[in-house]
């Protein structure tokens, strides 16, 4: 097992030198990103030899992990996702078996965020929104606004899946898609941000932080992030099960590397592209051109680095200025993080923590969330004004990987951040930034820590590692344009702004060049999944892209068909034992809680409880 991984880590770690690129490659992709190597699988697996250039040291763009003193392993942008990942990933593979697992994140009632607004005790997010119930009683007077944040949200998600359906089409098919499919719903809310949204359903501001949830997931600030983004990380997230890879997020590139490798193709780090070659009698892409200089001709290029990223860097501006592509959109980039990635002395059990993730949520006096967000941002410097955070623990989710970490714990602490607060040092060379960036990241790391120990106090004295990364790191290490987390900003125009639409569609102006990754659909590890397939298949064709699904989808329909026998089986024998053992009680089964369940969660036994809301602190958590 422990060859296997240094083998496929070896895959993931394939250091770029000339010799190694293959010969007459199809396909070049930049950038090893889920949504690279997933348009790169599909395409393998279609005959083609696709090469991967990724300017990094290791595959995997977000989903890679980066090990620090000590050996421990943390993530660089995979903290949870929701579990259709993994038939998004069987889909590009192909073959008999889903190729990676992928297990709910959380504690045994369901419990897997946590959201502590201002000095509010933390409410509890549960898996299949088992937390309604308690939100419903947490706010009695409230009902109605609940119940309109429910439909809001389930209108625009309704339509989500039927956006992205829409970039798989030509852009012709798009326009009138987006206009009578996606229609007027669509463009009130998506079109809007959440902020905007959310206090037209609420005046009750602790309402709205906890329906705004883990917003921070969407890398911009509630008053720029569009509300389609709001309501997919704060419902579903919860109505899919925030869930994490088994073996880390690492695995992720270990199960697609193996594809294009066997089909001749190739994965190569440290080879960053400097230039996307253009032949300007036909306005065709017809290679790249390396960081050494090096060109390497293909028939089509796939950028998956985003907008700003391919035309305002690789594309050469007499390109750009014929085709009248901007260079840079009149969208910003995404927010970057702050983040603290921790070392603990002792294991999850010894320490009292939980696979569950915190997140921190200042508020003004009156409770107000916005405001505070508000506040934050205009003076991030200012001590009495606390940073909004997530805390979340890799080890700890990573169940099967636990025992690697023997007695230690990683822990993360992400807090939203501008790249303009660090721009000063953008220029300086990394890990030689000069002292005063040094002692700049030490007083964040404090400040982050401090905030850590508040919820967890009983961390005290078991911190062994503090490594404090910024935007500039995500810069590096992601090759992300102004170090923005997520791509360009989730704003509300991007999916609602036809002009805007239109830029971001997979197939450029320029022939043999597309686009994939978190601009062309929207951020999240599981979206660029899909945006990788549809990129795929927008470069087959209809016809091949039949082929591809003919071929790849009998075994997955099989295998999930008898699964699905075989649970059905599994949960008739529980229901007969059920019925046998608890006579006149009731399973609360997996639908969705109502207001009315309030005091029966759940609970297979028949023993009715509330959920952990009720205001007293976890005894395990410390929270
Ligand atoms: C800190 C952080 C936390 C996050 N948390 C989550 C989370 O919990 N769940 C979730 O689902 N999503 C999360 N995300 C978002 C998620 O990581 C992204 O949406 C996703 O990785 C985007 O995938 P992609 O393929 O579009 O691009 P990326 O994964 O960014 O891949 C692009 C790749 O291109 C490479 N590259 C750039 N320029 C060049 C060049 N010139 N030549 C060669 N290679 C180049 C980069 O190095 C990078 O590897 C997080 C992101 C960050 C940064």
């Amino acid at each position: 097992m422990e060859t296997k991984d240094k083998m496929l880590r070896g895959i993931c770690a394939d250091r770029y030198r000339p010799e190694k690129i293959p010969d007459s490659v199809d396909t070049i992709v930049i950038g090893s990103g889920m949504s690279g190597l997933t348009s790169a699988a599909v395409l393998s697996r279609m005959g083609q030899r696709v090469l991967v250039l990724e300017q990094h040291y290791v595959a995997g763009g977000g989903s890679h992990m980066f090990q620090l003193k000590g050996g421990l392993h943390f993530d660089s942008g995979l903290h949870y996702l929701v579990p259709y990942s993994g038939l998004l990933m069987w889909l590009a593979t192909g073959g008999n078996e889903m190729p990676l697992r992928f297990e709910r994140i959380g504690e045994p009632d369901g419990t897997f965020d946590r959201i502590a607004l201002g000095s509010e005790p933390p409410f509890a997010i549960k898996h299949d929104e088992g937390h309604l119930p308690d939100l419903y009683a947490r706010f009695p007077d409230r009902r109605a606004d609940i119940d309109e944040f429910l439909r809001v949200s389930e209108q625009v998600l309704k339509r989500f899946p039927l956006f992205v359906m829409s970039k798989a089409f030509p852009a012709w098919l798009q326009k009138p898609w987006h206009r009578y499919v996606l229609g007027e719903t669509w463009q009130r809310y998506a079109g809007r941000s959440l902020k905007e949204v959310l206090q037209e359903i609420t005046d009750e501001p602790l309402l709205a932080g906890l329906l705004a949830g883990p917003w921070m997931d969407t890398g911009a600030p509630p008053d720029r992030a569009s509300f389609l983004l709001g309501a997919c990380v704060a419902r579903g997230l919860a109505i899919e099960g925030g869930a994490y890879p088994v073996g880390g997020s690492q695995e992720l590139a270990k199960c697609l590397v193996p594809v294009i490798t066997g089909a001749g193709g190739r994965v190569l780090v440290r080879a960053a592209v400097e230039e996307i070659l253009v032949d300007t009698s036909n306005d065709r892409a017809t290679g790249v051109r390396l960081a050494d200089g090096t060109l390497v001709a293909c028939k089509r290029v796939i950028s998956s680095v985003g907008y700003h990223n391919t035309f305002g860097k690789l594309v050469s501006e007499d390109v750009t200025e014929r085709l009248e592509i901007p260079r840079r959109l009149p969208i910003g980039n995404s927010c970057g993080f702050i983040m603290a990635n921790i070392g603990l002395r002792g294991n999850a059990e010894e320490l009292g923590l939980t696979s569950a993730n915190l997140w921190y949520h200042p508020t003004r006096e009156d409770g107000d969330m916005f405001g505070a967000v508000d506040d934050f941002m205009a003076n991030p410097t200012d001590p009495d004004q606390d940073p909004m955070i997530m805390v979340t623990f890799p080890s700890i989710k990573d169940r099967e990987g636990a025992e690697t970490y023997g007695d230690k714990t990683t822990c993360q602490i992400l807090c939203m951040a501008e790249h303009a607060w660090f721009a000063r040092y953008a220029d300086l060379p990394t890990r030689r930034r000069g002292a005063e960036y040094k002692a700049l990241k030490k007083e964040w790391g404090e400040r982050l820590v401090a905030l850590l120990l508040r919820f967890y106090p009983q961390l005290e004295g078991r911190i062994e590692l503090v490594d404090v990364s910024t935007p500039l790191s995500i810069e590096h290490y992601l090759g992300a344009n102004e170090g923005g987390a997520v791509g360009l900003d989730q704003t509300p125009e991007r999916f609602t702004d036809w002009r805007m639409v239109e830029r971001l569609d997979a197939r450029t102006p320029i022939k043999g060049l597309w686009l994939t990754g978190q601009d062309t659909v929207t951020c999240g590890q599981p979206v660029v999944q899909g945006a990788g397939l549809i990129t795929a298949f927008r470069v087959l064709g209809l016809q091949q892209s039949l082929q591809y699904l003919a071929r790849t989808l009998p075994p997955i329909v099989r295998s999930l068909v008898q699964k699905r026998r075989r649970s059905r089986l599994d949960s008739a024998d529980l229901d007969s034992m059920f019925r046998r053992d608890h006579r006149g009680g009731r399973g609360a089964g997996h639908r969705r809680a109502g207001p009315d369940d309030a005091s029966v969660q759940g609970d297979p036994l028949g023993d009715a409880h509330v959920g952990s809301n009720d205001a007293l602190p976890d005894a395990r958590t410390g929270l």
